[in-house]
């Protein structure tokens, strides 16, 4: 069993980035409206990777249940010509949906691909910005040498953020795709049909050695807070690791390679608004 570390390929990733970020001077906007502990630590580490690839990053926090806020500041964001590229952390405030919100992020600095034009985009084949998550998974896949033509891939998890994305993503790549949610019947008589198989449901430990493959590859996007073990995955890895070919620890598997991409996306918009 290999474990499919997230870190050297995010730091392969980063260098790049830094080496093109010196001359262009990007700026990545970040909107916050959460106190959410999960939220915090993703921002902390896109704070940490900004830094060290050159990037400035300018914090908008709001109240939780400002949604007028998130979307004027988005609005004046999207008209800044300052601001390269923006993220919306979730969650959001309660009224306020991810695609309502992502209307508001102008195209060109949308680098979380949150907005539903991006999505779409996507979903025809456009050149777009996928979320960075689901970007991050096959970037994984491909650092590990696996083959997706044709491959059968079982996705856990239909949110807009991370499962409909990847599965757009997977289907690219010419993987015969599954997309499983709560309404699946027997949950491992499908996930055990998978080659590469992603696990995206944000339940601690839902995926044991009954759910998977012999000699498949696992993803495991889950990030879970567990009161003894702090951070831990969708997969029961312990379960799993001898039965997997190869596995994303939690942490240090799909989160910083996630990072590493969204401030590649940053300099990427840069890059475009400099000609
Ligand atoms: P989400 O919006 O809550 O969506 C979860 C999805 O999983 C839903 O489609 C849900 O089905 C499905 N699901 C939940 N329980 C299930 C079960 N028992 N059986 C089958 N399907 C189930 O979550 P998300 O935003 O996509 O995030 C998923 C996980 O990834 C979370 O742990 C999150 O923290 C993590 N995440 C990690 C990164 C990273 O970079 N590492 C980035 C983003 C998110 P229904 O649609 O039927 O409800």
């Amino acid at each position: 069993m290999t474990l499919l570390d997230g870190r050297a390929l995010a730091a392969a990733i980063r260098e790049r980035t830094a080496g093109e970020a010196a001359a262009l001077a990007p700026v990545l906007a970040a909107v916050v409206a959460t106190e959410d502990p999960a939220t915090e630590w993703y921002l902390g580490s896109i704070v940490k990777a900004a830094a060290a690839v050159g990037i400035e990053l300018q914090e908008s926090r709001l109240g939780v249940d400002d949604a007028g806020g998130v979307i004027s500041t988005l609005e004046a964001l999207s008209a800044d010509p300052e601001i390269d590229g923006i993220i919306c952390l979730t969650p959001l405030p309660p009224s306020l949906t991810l695609a309502e919100a992502g209307e508001r992020i102008a195209p060109g600095k949308d680098v979380d691909g949150s907005s539903p034009l991006s999505l779409g985009r996507l979903a025809a084949g456009l050149p777009a910005f996928a979320p960075a998550t689901a970007q991050a998974v096959i970037e994984l896949l491909h650092h590990a040498g696996t083959e997706l033509a044709g491959a059968e891939a079982v996705v856990v998890g239909r949110s807009t953020v991370v499962g409909k994305p990847l599965a757009l993503l997977l289907l690219a790549e010419h993987a015969t795709v599954t997309v499983c949610h709560t309404r699946t019947r027997d949950l491992a008589s499908v996930t055990r049909r998978a080659d590469v198989l992603v696990a995206a449901a944000g339940r601690a430990r839902l995926l044991g050695a009954e759910h998977v493959r012999p000699g498949s590859i696992v993803i495991d996007v889950g990030t879970n807070e567990d009161p003894d073990e702090g951070m831990v995955g969708d997969v029961d890895t312990d379960a799993v690791e001898p039965v997997a070919a190869g596995i994303t620890p939690v942490p240090g598997g799909v989160g910083p390679v996630t990072t590493s991409v969204l401030l590649r996306n940053v300099v990427t918009c840069a890059r475009a608004r400099a000609g």
